[in-house]
């Protein structure tokens, strides 16, 4: 009787795949400090525009898992974007020193416009120019890339050695009237972004936002103590501007996490940023991303407040890669694009002719045809998994992963290991505006992301 109720037993947790619960899962974070030297040239914006000093150090923030014989490791840097070629290194390194297979370590960026300009068609431009100038670029007194390699595999692999026991608490809270769908249908019938502060012209906002606000707790198994905190929100990091470096508003929510470490990742928001139209008194700079900081604050503390408590764990990890279709330019505007880089930063070109220059420039560094792009899933519990996607990812598109996934709560984290520029849908391609045109991929690039996302959730479901 005795071993047929034990039978019974094994049976029912076997099929509910309970087994993978019997190991304890271990977490712990570090932290690398990744902040260039005074005067190296900043990202965010066409033109160019040197640092002269730092509000706020940028930091490179890993997460390290492990449950049985799985690990995996996520990676959040206070920068624009991920260089391919960096996140390639990085991975390839700290899986040689962790063990850690590179498909299972996921490097993004937060999108922060106030960190270095290290890598792509306008890094190139400006240093080509400095160095014809002066011989070397005054800019670059530093080997930023290699720097950030390093400072990535030494952030991994202290969080694998100071692995401790954990317990995972999952929570979800709404934060509205912080982030705005920055794309409007106007009286023309044109769609435009950022179309500016109480515009007569607007009638109506093109897209949704994504309200939620997603956290991970984790907390020694043992002593109850915070290990530290992921924070994930559909917002992009752009509200700080000025030559200061800056983590922009992750950096106050940060500052209230004590001695544990507070990470954020931003969610898709390709189409979304902090600006009100309907408002012409919201503050600037670092005074707006301390507001936008405390507001997301308050939201993580109500997410981790109304959970139900910490979550039995299931660590797994899934990988595709999506060959993506580029877009093409014939030769003659190829010319004319490398000739018009001069005319970016002046006012010899529009707004998005420079935009456009600029990618055409970028897409010739890229594959002809396709460009491998890599998602990424990881399943932390039966209701909790994280999907990471490369580029600037329009919101519909994370709101279309969240709503087809298996999962109750799924977190869709962009600028994931590269940076593809924007990836907008198909429907916002018909549109135009900036964000179709700073996008490398073809209508569709998006949807074939999501469809991956899908694919793997439901695989690891
Ligand atoms: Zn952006």
């Amino acid at each position: 009787m005795r071993n047929a109720i034990y039978l019974f037993s094994a049976a029912l947790m076997l099929s509910a795949n309970f087994s993978m619960a019997a190991e304890p899962l271990n977490v712990a974070i570090a932290q690398a400090d990744i902040t260039p030297p005074v005067g190296y040239r900043m990202s965010g914006y066409f033109y160019e525009r040197l640092s002269t000093g730092a509000n706020d150090p940028l930091y490179a923030k890993a997460i390290v898992l492990r449950q049985g014989d799985e690990q995996a490791a996520l990676v959040f840097c206070d920068l624009v974007g991920m260089s391919r070629a960096v996140t390639d290194a990085a991975r390839q390194a700290a899986s040689e020193k962790t063990k850690i297979p590179r498909e299972h370590i996921l490097i993004a960026a937060t999108h922060s416009h106030t960190g270095p300009l290290y890598f792509g068609a306008l890094r190139d431009y400006f240093h080509e120019q400095a160095v014809a100038r002066h011989g070397s670029d005054p800019a670059e007194k530093v080997d930023y890339p290699a720097f950030l390699t390093q400072q990535l595999v030494a952030a991994i692999t202290e969080a694998q050695q100071k692995l401790q026991p954990a317990t995972l608490t999952p929570g979800v809270a709404e934060l509205q009237g912080v982030s705005f769908n920055r794309r409007f249908h106007m009286k023309d019938g044109s769609v435009r972004f950022n179309p500016g502060r109480k515009n007569p012209d607007i009638v109506r906002v093109a897209g949704p936002i994504d309200p939620l606000v997603h956290c991970l707790e984790f907390e020694n198994a043992k002593t109850g103590r915070a290990i530290g905190m992921l924070t994930v929100f559909a917002l992009h990091l752009d509200t700080v501007g000025g030559t200061e470096y800056s983590g922009d508003y992750p950096h106050y929510l940060a500052q209230a996490a004590g001695d544990a470490i507070s990470v954020f990742g931003a969610g898709t928001c390709g189409d979304i940023n902090h600006i009100d139209v309907t408002r012409d008194d919201q503050p600037k700079g670092q005074e707006m991303a301390a507001e936008i900081g405390a507001k997301l604050l308050q939201a993580a503390g109500d997410a981790i407040r109304k959970s139900a408590g910490e979550v039995p764990t299931s660590l797994a990890v899934k990988q595709a890669v999506v060959e993506c279709p580029l877009q093409h330019y014939p030769a003659n505007e190829i010319a004319k694009a490398r000739v018009n880089m001069a005319k970016i930063g002046t006012r010899e070109l529009s707004f998005l002719e420079q935009v456009e220059t600029y990618k055409i420039v970028a897409l010739q560094s890229l594959p002809k045809d396709k460009l491998p792009l890599e998602v990424q899933a990881f399943r932390l519990s039966d209701d909790v998994a994280l999907v990471g996607l490369p580029g600037e990812i329009f919101v519909e598109l994370g709101l279309a992963i969240q709503a087809q996934s298996p999962f109750k709560n799924t977190i869709v984290i962009e600028l994931c290991n590269d940076t593809p520029g924007y990836v907008p849908t198909r429907k916002a391609f018909a549109e135009g505006s900036y964000e179709t045109v700073n996008s490398r991929v073809e209508p569709g690039g998006g949807e074939m992301l999501v469809d991956a996302a899908v694919k793997l959730l439901k695989a690891l479901k």
